[in-house]
């Protein structure tokens, strides 16, 4: 079954993809998008289901799906996270391709939008086992990724290692092909940078937003929900421009100091003990508050939906900086923009991630390496860049920040498309 187009539904709850739709149709209606074209751009190129069957380390047989979503070319090669998660499915991956497509349009990188994954999961997994996985989902995949076709990277529950397999596996088919994979450890041609730059991204947006406000990061509180990749990076590197982030959550438990969290040891002590819970130089607290916490600025930096009809009306801060994608409810936005609150969406502020890949996957196929220094100030120039241009469509039909940011991307990817055909 092919992931169905929504129309423009009114504030679709629990469906990622209905969500998703809803975002684009808003814009759409901004540009006076004709129905036939809202369908073409909502329709992914290709869906691909796998079957992934192994021998546990414990001898049994362990099955699972594997996705791929290949949404929109028009820009340039598919690109886009493996997110090895037990709710990822078909319309998941469906919705996370199109966001992508968007989201690789916004920071004016060459690349259209994918997104797959693997129902597993990782936590309940040995690393063999997850590796024997990785390998038979490269295995069935293999005709449908590539350099030039569409390159994965690592979402939710991957990371640089599980890059390196897929990377290895391919190119037993392909020859050695590191431009097949972004995300990948440094050892094996990944980039400076990569690790960190959601992270860095979240950070360079909030910059340009506070700086809008004539406010510096000294006088903010923050809160950030996940402590993974993007969440931990966010963290520190907001920290390190001297912000207090004041709690953390992620999914063992929340912890807090009105004073400013040590992100360094807290850093230090989940890269140990696998969550925050138990941190002690902090106070403990049920993480399903940090939504609503008493601070600044709030980064959503775990999964989709957290900021819901439920919990909207207690949402403290002034501004919300979406590391994940999808973190926001269509009801919950409209409620929060009505209330004056500044949402940088997902598809702007997350999007360090994508724009580092690309500078990784242009290192590889020049083979070619730039330093940290270099890979960040060009992630800091395009951020801001980015950030600007969405903030410049806002102003000019003045709409949100997320229509604004939607609007300025289906303006792209439509020339893009148009450019390619001949139209009389
Ligand atoms: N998974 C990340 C995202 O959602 C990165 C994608 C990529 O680098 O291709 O943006």
């Amino acid at each position: 079954m092919t992931p169905r187009c929504y129309t423009a539904v009114e504030f679709p709850g629990g469906n990622m993809l209905a969500e998703s739709h809803f975002y684009f149709h808003k814009a759409a209606d901004v540009l006076g998008l004709p129905d036939k074209a809202r369908t073409i751009l909502l329709t992914p190129l290709r869906t691909v289901k796998v079957g992934i069957a192994i021998e546990g380390e414990d001898g049994e047989l362990q099955s699972y799906e594997g996705y791929r979503v290949q949404h929109n070319s028009a820009r340039g090669p598919m690109k886009g996270g493996l997110r090895f998660h037990p709710s990822m499915d078909e319309e998941h991956a469906a919705a996370l391709a199109n966001l992508m497509t968007w989201k690789a349009a916004v920071v004016d990188v060459p690349f259209g939008g994918a997104k797959g994954g693997i129902n597993c999961d990782p936590h309940a997994l040995s690393e063999r086992d997850l590796f024997q996985i990785t390998v038979r989902f490269v295995e069935q995949m293999k005709e449908v990724i590539g350099p030039t076709s569409d390159i994965p990277a690592p979402d939710v529950n991957t990371n640089a290692m599980v890059m390196g397999w897929i990377m290895h596996e391919y190119s037993k088919y392909a020859g050695f092909s590191p431009g097949v994979v972004t995300g990948k450890p440094l050892d094996l041609f990944g980039s400076e940078g990569r690790e960190a730059a959601t992270g860095r991204g979240v950070m360079d947006v909030l910059a340009e937003a506070l700086a809008e406000q004539s406010k510096s990061f000294g006088d903010i509180t923050v809160a950030v929900q996940g402590f993974g990749n993007v969440g931990s990076n966010a963290a520190r590197l907001i920290a390190e421009r001297g912000a207090k982030i004041v709690a953390v959550a992620d999914h063992t438990g929340g912890v807090c100091a009105e004073a400013g969290l040590d992100i360094p040891a807290l850093v230090a002590w989940v890269a140990e003990q696998g969550g925050v819970k138990g941190f002690s130089l902090g106070e403990a607290f049920d993480s399903s508050e940090i939504i609503t916490w008493d601070a600044d600025v709030l980064v959503p930096a775990a999964l989709e939906d957290a900021i819901h009809k439920d919990n909207v009306a207690d949402v403290k801060a002034r501004i919300i900086v979406e590391g994940a994608n999808g973190p926001t409810t269509p009801e919950a936005s409209e409620i929060l923009n009505d209330r004056g609150i500044l949402i940088i969406p997902d598809i702007l502020a997350n999007a360090g991630g994508v724009t580092v890949s690309y500078f990784e996957w242009a290192q590889n196929i020049q083979q070619f390496r730039w330093d940290e220094e270099r890979v960040n100030q060009e992630l800091d120039k395009k951020m801001k860049l980015a950030y600007h241009s969405v903030k410049e469509v806002a102003n000019e039909y003045e709409i949100d920040m997320r229509t604004a940011a939607f609007v300025l991307a289906i303006r792209r990817v439509v020339k893009a498309a148009l450019s390619r055909v001949h139209l009389k």
